[in-house]
């Protein structure tokens, strides 16, 4: 019996963007849960995140900023 390599997808690891499959940092993490869902278990990257919202990132890094300097763990 022929084994193919399966691939198991990986979920204890690195995450990906669903919209891109970018592999996201903290703070696209932290973006997605504050702008869209706090439960959320699937994220996309910042830029994937600004379209949706149809914000500038610019814009999104402003107010990543602001939520920082308000003591928001999700993020850094
Ligand atoms: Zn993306």
């Amino acid at each position: 019996m022929v084994r193919v390599n399966e691939k198991v997808p990986d979920r204890s690891d690195t995450r990906q963007c669903f919209s891109c499959g970018a592999a996201l940092t903290f703070n696209d993490i932290g973006a997605y849960k504050k702008f869209v869902n706090r439960g959320a278990s699937t994220f996309c990257c910042q830029l994937c995140l600004c379209q949706k919202l149809k914000i500038s990132h610019s814009m999104m890094l402003e107010k990543i900023e602001y939520f920082k300097e308000q003591g928001c763990t999700l993020f850094v």
